[in-house]
């Protein structure tokens, strides 16, 4: 199908459908013919993606707009993990597990609501529906960046420093932008190969709940599936060999959690490494290194995620990977390649999508001469989507520290909020590290009601170079969660009432 030629060129229009194989058609402009001094073409354009992630998409629309040639590789689905198989989905699902287990516990509020009953199969048609909508999306955006923007389907390899080869086809760059992502590490554990195992990804595809979930590991992802699975009706038992669920948190975070865990009737195998996994008449068995044998029908290994860098011909460009197979690279996210720049998961650093989209900036500042911040100068905050949520930012008691800091730290139960008793989310702790010199706030987690929302207010105020004074002066609403961030900072002797 052709458009007429616009701006003196001849411009070929293909439309292709999205390998989902949904009815929405993705515009791909292919410029057969260039005049005038603009030598760029899809094949030889001013700069490649790789990969359709939360940094590729606005970073090529955005360059596109700017005046640039763009071509973008993707062979999966557009929009990468956060909206496919990530944040979206497990986002979704989480809304109706808290559905469930808030009606289930709704007689704690004096309100009776009968037999709770989880249409498994609605609930994931209903994730199925928001990935499709997400998805549609972002392709929308990308076909309507316009001709300057060239999204190829496709597994791209370097071949070298600045050219990539797809669907048998040559395309060169003078800059090259990686943003393949990452996908689930699986751990060398004898006997898992062969057994059917699930990741977070296959995961989303089940149709029908599991009655008995055993999950290997007791990160973010493993927490975040236990904990729905279990709301959903399934058996879930968090296997890892860590002492601590979450345990990067710390200790007070990890038993906060835990205690709603164990509370919910969520099995914790912890402290054990696994010796073995095999098949079972009725399902599959891990047995651990001290000899226990734990029985499930489905087992889901979440023990983190591994750069998309093995398949990416890494060799060919001379790019540098860290022991993790994480594509190393300098302030400016530039790799060991000069032009070719890695953002987003397949970097070292916090996985999450806001990092991939702060990268994003980042680098567009970088490609387009502009003053731009170093890339380890900057805030991470994170949730996790628990109920209670879990949520951090800047440096830990221990971390502060390590750091040379004198620090001071705040504590307050989340159950002493005024807001959380009435509203029975009691569960949860707060923790403010503040520096005992300059009153700055270093760090600060949550475990409790919309703690993901309330971490902002630390993130913001330390972004801004502000004092825990500043939150102590501030006037917060009665009775709400933040009131407690204020009731936390305020325990600490220097700021308490006389
Ligand atoms: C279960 C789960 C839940 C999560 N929940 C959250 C959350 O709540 N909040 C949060 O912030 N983060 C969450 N994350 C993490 C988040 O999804 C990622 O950090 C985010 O998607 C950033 O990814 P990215 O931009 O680096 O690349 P991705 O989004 O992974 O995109 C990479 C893209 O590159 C493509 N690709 C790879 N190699 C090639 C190649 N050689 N050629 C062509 N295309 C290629 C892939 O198909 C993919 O589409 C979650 C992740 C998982 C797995």
């Amino acid at each position: 199908m052709c458009e007429p030629p616009e701006r003196g060129e001849n411009v070929t229009v293909t439309f292709l459908t999205s390998a989902a194989g949904a009815a929405r058609r993705v515009l791909i402009r292919q410029r057969s013919q260039c005049y005038g001094a603009v030598m760029s073409s899809p094949t030889n354009p001013d700069l490649i993606i790789i990969g359709t992630g939360q940094a590729g998409v606005p970073l090529a629309t955005r360059l596109a707009a700017a005046g640039k040639r763009v071509t973008v590789f993707e062979r999966g689905n557009a929009g990468g993990t956060c909206v496919n198989i990530g944040c979206t989905p497990t986002k979704t699902l989480v809304a109706s597990a808290r559905a469930a287990h808030v009606a289930r516990t709704a007689e704690r509020l004096g309100v009776h609501v009968g037999e709770v009953k989880v249409d498994f199969a609605a609930v994931m048609a209903r994730k199925d529906g928001m990935v499709q909508r997400w998805r549609a999306g972002v392709e929308k955006h990308l076909a309507g960046a316009g001709e300057r923007l060239n999204l190829v389907r496709g597994h791209a390899r370097f071949v070298s420093a600045h050219a990539v080869e797809a669907n048998g086809q040559r395309y060169e760059a003078a800059q090259i932008v990686i943003n393949v992502g990452a996908r689930p590490a699986v751990p060398d554990i004898a006997g898992l190969s062969d057994v059917p195992y699930l990741t977070s990804s296959s995961l989303l595809e089940l149709r029908e709940l599991p009655p008995r979930l055993l999950i290997l590991g007791a990160g973010y992802i493993a927490c975040e599936m236990g904990q729905m699975f279990r709301r959903f009706g399934a058996e879930v038992t968090l296997i890892a060999p860590s002492q601590r669920v979450l345990p990067r948190e710390t200790p007070e975070v990890s038993e906060a959690l835990a205690g709603v865990f164990r509370a919910e009737h969520i099995q914790l195998a912890l402290g054990q490494a696994v010796a073995s996994v095999a098949r079972a008449h009725d399902g599959v068995q891990v047995t651990l290194k001290d000899g226990t044998k734990l029985a499930g029908s489905h087992l889901l290994v979440a023990t983190g995620r591994r750069a998309n860098s093995a398949d990416l011909g890494c060799d060919a460009a001379d790019l540098k990977l860290d022991e993790h197979g994480q594509l190393l690279v300098d302030e400016r996210y530039q790799t060991s390649q000069k032009g070719v720049f890695a953002v987003g998961d397949c970097t070292p650093g916090p996985q999450f999508t806001h990092v991939s989209w702060d990268d994003h900036r980042v680098l567009f500042d970088v490609l387009t001469g502009k003053q731009a911040r170093p890339r380890s100068q900057r805030l991470v905050p994170y949730t996790v989507f628990t109920d209670p949520q879990v949520a951090g930012v800047g440096l830990s008691e221990q971390k502060a520290r390590e750091q040379g800091f004198e620090v001071e730290v705040a504590t307050l139960p989340f159950g002493n909020v005024a807001r959380a008793i009435e509203t029975d989310e009691t569960a949860g702790v707060i923790q403010v590290v503040v520096d005992a010199k300059t009153e700055r706030i270093l760090g600060a987690f949550i475990v409790g009601a919309d703690a993901g929302e309330l971490i902002h207010v630390f993130s913001t105020a330390m972004n801004s170079g502000a004092s825990a004074r500043t939150l102590v002066d501030a006037e917060f609403v009665h009775p709400t969660f933040a009131e407690g961030l204020q009731t936390a900072v305020m325990k600490l002797p220097r700021y308490a009432l006389s």
